[in-house]
Order: C-alpha cells, then structure tokens, then sequence
C-alpha cells in the first residue's frame, strides 16, 4: 500500500476566503490526478506556463512519464507515483481529477477498477474502471473537503449513453445499460457525478463537473482503440483504417487545447455545472475515415469490423451552456487538429519500430 505522504509546509492547512484565481491573483498550489495521460499533461502544461505550481499523481496505468519529461527540470512541477485508489494527504488549492482508464481496450480489461476507482470492490479483485471512479473520486473528494479545496470532475459524453436526444444538452439525462461491457466506465462516471454533488451538497466542498466529449491530440495512447488514435496510427504504418459496424455512426472530436481552455474555465467560473465540453463538428467514422486520408495517405483502404457491444450510434454536444457562462467555445476544427497530431504519432512509431529492431 501507498503510504500517506504529507506534501507542502508553511502556510498550508485548510484556507478560508481564498483569493479567486486568475490575473492577479497568488500562485495556485494545484494538483492533477492522471497528469501523466493525454489530457492531463496538457493541461499541465497550460498551468505551469501560467505561473502556478503543479502536483502531478499517476500510477502510469495509461500514462507515461515521456508525456512530462520535458517538466523535469522545472522546480514548479512535482510527480508522485499513486493510486488514487489509496487516500493521500496534500496541501493544495485545486485538484483536477482525470485519474481513469479512459479508454475502452483499458477500461474492459479491468472493468471492475474502473468503476470502483470511482468504492467498495476495494475489498476483491474488481473491475477496474469502475473501481478507479468510484474509490479514486471519493478520495479526492475526502482530500477536497478536508483542505477546502475547489475540486473539478472530468466526467464524460458516455453518461448520456446511446442518447435518445441529439444534440445532447446537459439536462438530459442519458440512456446507459446497466449492465453492458461499457457500463464500468459509463456507470461509474455517473457515479462520480453523484459522488462530487453529495460532496458539493453535504459537506460544501466547491465541485465543477465537466462533460467530455471525444477529444484527441498529440500524447494520445497509440493503441488504446480509440477512433482517432487507431486511424492516424493506422494510416502512418500503411495499414487498412478499420471502420466498426457500417460507419455512419457519429461522433464529434475536439482538439485537445480547445478541451484544456475549457476544463481551466470552469475550474476559475463560479458554476458547478455539469458543463458539455465538444466540439459540435459532427462526422460519420466513414467521415473521420475520409479526413484522416486526405491528411496523411490518400491511398490508405478502408477494412471494415463488426462492432462492438452497446455502440452508441450519435453524439454531438450541445454548447450553448458552455459559450454563456462560461464564455468557451472550441476554436480547432477537426481539419486543422488532426494534422497536428502527426508528427507526434510519426516520431513515436518511428521509436517503436527502431526498438523492435534492436
Ligand atoms: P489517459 O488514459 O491518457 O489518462 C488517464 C491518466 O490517469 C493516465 O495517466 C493513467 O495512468 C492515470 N490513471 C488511471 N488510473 C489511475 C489510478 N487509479 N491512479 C492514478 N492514476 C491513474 O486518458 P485521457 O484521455 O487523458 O483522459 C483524461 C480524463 O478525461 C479521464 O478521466 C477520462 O475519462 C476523461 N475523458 C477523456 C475523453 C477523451 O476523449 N480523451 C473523453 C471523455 C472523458
Ligand atoms: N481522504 C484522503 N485524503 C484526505 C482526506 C480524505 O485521501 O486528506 C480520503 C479518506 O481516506 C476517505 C475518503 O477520502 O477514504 C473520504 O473522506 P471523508 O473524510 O469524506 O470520509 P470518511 O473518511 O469520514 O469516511
Ligand atoms: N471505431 C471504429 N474503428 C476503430 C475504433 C473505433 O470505427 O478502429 C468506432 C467505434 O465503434 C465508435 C467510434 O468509432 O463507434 C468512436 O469510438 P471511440 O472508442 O474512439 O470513442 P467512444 O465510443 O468512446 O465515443
């Protein structure tokens, strides 16, 4: 087990009357669970060019420490190597918490950690998705409230399940399966939810729910199965692009600096949310498919796949809650992101393939 690690010194405890962030203001102690994944190191990345000091905590489950490297040197930034299924005693500001195995290929491997990572299979050897929302969101709500910490959830778009209603907007309330193979990660980021408003209405700890929409970027996993991540790999290595089902299903794909302004607006807004955070550009996978050729192969095929269980057949975010109180909207396009997500994907194939052949 992690031992309990006290973190800061002078002048921590718990704070009253804070300062609001922003220009101006004292530099934030800020930490973020899951810093080493995708999402998280930008956002660090975003937090230590503003001024702030950063706690990173991972258990480099998807994460990898490549993602923050280039951070070593920068007596503003901290890296602690924890499960956020274990409590952990820190003196911060804020708290982000990203920590999940977010994508399918990790989260059916361990459902059970999953959705607990949000309570009780602790006790067995669960499920790991729901493992990780479950426990990893209580423990950080417990650390929130004992330091009065503004706490900020990364939930997700998947709360609203196959939806019902298109476009979705935050007042609907989703159409999961209890019980299907997404259900650790869908269910136990619904849990999550309930967890950060029973903190919020309870004990007062000031919570920001947002829901993320499919997001993509340079430091994505290469091999996590997501759509974007699976095709940009596929066309560099001259592979065929697998489309599951028939491909009209759709989604929606925001660039990942869009997502990390997003996620930093509503930490510093004074509303609770839940907040939509996508970009509403909707497309078919066949869609994606025809992007990703035109950027980086027009010669790649097309393979199709069946698809996988409880596939939900659209989603595209609605904003307009986002662009009012928060004053955010996305600025990428999917046409101009993807193309900077391939010298990132190049490089680190490149490295792949070289360490296979040594
Ligand atoms: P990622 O897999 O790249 O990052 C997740 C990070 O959490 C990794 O660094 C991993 O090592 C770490 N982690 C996992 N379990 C942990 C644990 N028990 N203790 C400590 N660290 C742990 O994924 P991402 O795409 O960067 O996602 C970040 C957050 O955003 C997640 O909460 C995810 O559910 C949410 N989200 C992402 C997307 C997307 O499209 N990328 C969409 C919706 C929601
Ligand atoms: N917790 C933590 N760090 C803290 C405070 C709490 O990790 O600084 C954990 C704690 O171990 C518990 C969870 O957060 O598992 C919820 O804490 P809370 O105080 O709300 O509940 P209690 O411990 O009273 O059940
Ligand atoms: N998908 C696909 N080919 C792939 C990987 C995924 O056609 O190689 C499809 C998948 O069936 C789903 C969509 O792309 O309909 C988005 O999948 P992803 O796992 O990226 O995100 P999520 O389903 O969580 O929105």
């Amino acid at each position: 087990r992690t031992s309990l690690t006290r973190l800061g010194g002078a002048g921590t405890g718990p704070r009253t009357g804070r300062v609001p962030v922003g220009i101006g203001s004292r530099r934030q102690r800020i930490v973020i669970t899951g810093g080493a994944g995708f999402v998280g190191s930008h956002l660090v990345d975003k937090l230590l060019a503003r001024g702030d000091d950063v706690i990173v905590i991972d258990n480099f489950f998807t994460g990898r420490k490549a993602n923050l490297v280039h951070l070593f040197g920068n007596p503003r930034f901290e890296l602690i190597r924890h499960d956020v299924v274990e409590p952990i005693l820190l003196e911060v500001d804020q708290i982000y918490h990203l920590a999940c195995p977010a994508s399918p290929v990790h989260y059916k491997y361990n459902p059970v950690k999953t959705i607990i990572s949000f309570s009780l299979t602790l006790f067995f050897n669960f499920h790991l998705s729901s493992f990780t929302n479950v426990m990893g969101t209580l423990n950080m709500l417990g650390l929130a409230k004992r330091i009065g910490a503004r706490f900020l959830l990364t939930s997700t778009s998947e709360v609203y399940g196959d939806p019902l209603e298109h476009p979705q907007k935050e007042t609907y309330w989703g159409n999961v399966n209890p019980i299907g193979e997404r259900s650790c990660y869908d269910e136990g980021k619904r849990t999550a939810e309930t967890l950060a408003m029973d903190y919020h209405r309870g004990a007062g700890v000031e919570v920001r729910i947002a829901r993320i929409f499919n997001t993509y970027g340079p430091r994505m996993c290469l091999d996590d199965g997501r759509v974007v991540s699976n095709f940009v790999a596929q066309a560099i290595r001259k592979q065929p692009l697998t489309v599951y089902g028939d491909g009209k299903q759709t989604r929606s794909f925001q660039y990942v600096s869009d997502l990390v302004n997003g996620l930093v607006a509503l930490m510093e807004s004074e509303h609770v949310g839940p907040f939509n955070l996508g970009n509403p550009g909707e497309f078919t996978m066949l869609e994606l498919a025809q992007v990703v050729k035109e950027t980086i192969d027009s010669s790649a095929t097309i393979e199709y796949r069946p698809n996988t269980a409880d596939d939900p057949h659209m989603r595209k975010p609605d904003i307009s809650k986002a662009k009012e109180l928060l004053n955010w909207e996305p600025k990428v396009p999917l046409r101009e992101g993807l193309p900077l997500m391939v010298n990132d994907f190049r490089n680190r194939i490149l490295n792949e393939d070289e360490g296979k052949g040594m």
